[in-house]
């Protein structure tokens, strides 16, 4: 059998970026809109300052206002909760994110809570999760929305597929399940207590690994011809670069899985660079529902 199709998300994620200046340049001259983004960051966790730094670099680059709020470790709950209540109020601002984890000194679910569904570009809020969960219009999170973008553009429909999801988590697995159901999808979600695992995802035609763990889903547990797309991120130790080097690696063994799958995402390069790429999508759609105009279409497509 030959190998599989890699899915590249980076060159995918770029296509929607210039896609997204196109649509945001119509917004500006026919409406004289500009989305806008503020980012909010608590303390210096030095993984979600990247986060922050790509985020705000790329809401400038297809042309939307980027407003970034860096908060102290020590900031009281309240304070956060009254900025949340400040940018819910402000015009210029159409989506809100509050960069996770939070300090343990913050509830992080309150905190998420008090910003407006209309502004809730992670899709977090439960007035999102229910609205996604009845096949309603909704802020959907953007992992799992960067995911059906690629499987739609991979395999076209996806009606009547069999969908495997290993990971339940609130912000990829059960998402992506609401999704895959929206496309006519049979679904499973798997997750730590799933009996015979490897079994279950044989019988997948689309496999989406959620867990958290390197190279768990091995070669032999994907279907020939199956469409992977494996969300993990894991750095683990790469003695072959050097003395103390790492390197990432997905939740599934991408050696063993290229030779049987029919197309793959790989680590990194397949889901990673989708996910702000949907931030700014979800920051488009929230601007125009906001203000009752009707999402532009791309003149460039
Ligand atoms: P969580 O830790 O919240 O959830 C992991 C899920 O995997 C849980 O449902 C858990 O089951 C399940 N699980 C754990 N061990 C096993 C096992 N041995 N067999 C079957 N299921 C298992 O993780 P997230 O959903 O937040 O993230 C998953 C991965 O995706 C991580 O590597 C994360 O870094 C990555 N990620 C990547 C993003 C991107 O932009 N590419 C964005 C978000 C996440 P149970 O519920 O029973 O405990």
């Amino acid at each position: 059998m030959s190998e599989a199709k890699i899915i590249d998300g980076k060159a995918f994620a770029a296509n929607l970026r210039e896609s997204l200046a196109r649509r945001a340049a119509v917004l500006k001259n026919e409406h004289g809109l500009t989305p806008g983004l503020a980012v909010v960051l608590v303390g210096e966790d030095p993984a979600s300052q990247v986060y922050v730094r790509n985020k705000a670099k790329q809401t400038v680059e297809v042309g939307f206002q980027s407003f970034e709020h860096k908060l102290d470790v020590e900031t009281p709950e309240a304070d956060l909760l009254a900025l949340v209540e400040t940018l819910n109020k402000d015009d210029a601002v159409h989506g809100i994110l509050v960069q996770l984890p939070l300090p343990d000194h913050i509830d992080s679910q309150k905190v998420l809570d008090s910003i407006d569904p209309a502004k809730d570009v992670d899709g977090f809020h439960a007035i999102n999760i229910g609205r996604l969960w009845s096949g309603m219009d909704a802020l959907v999170p953007c992992t799992p929305l960067g995911c059906s973008l690629m499987l739609k553009d991979t395999l076209g429909d996806l009606s009547g597929l069999n969908a495997v999801i290993v990971g339940r988590s609130n912000i990829v697995g059960k998402p992506m399940a609401a999704l895959l159901i929206k496309e006519s999808c049979t679904v499973t979600i798997c997750h730590s207590r799933t009996k015979d695992l490897p079994a279950v995802c044989r019988e997948a035609d689309i496999l989406v690994a959620a867990v958290g763990r390197a190279e768990m889903v091995r070669g032999d547990w994907i279907k020939p011809g199956a469409t992977v797309i494996d969300v993990g991120i894991n750095r683990i130790d790469a003695p072959e670069k050097g003395e103390g080097k790492t390197r990432l690696v997905g939740d599934v063994a991408f050696d063993e899985a290229v030779q049987v799958a029919g197309a793959i995402t790989p680590v990194p390069g397949g889901v990673g660079p989708m996910t702000i790429a949907c931030l700014l999508v979800n920051t488009l759609s929230a601007a125009c529902r906001q203000h009752g105009i009707e999402e532009p279409a791309d003149p460039g497509a």
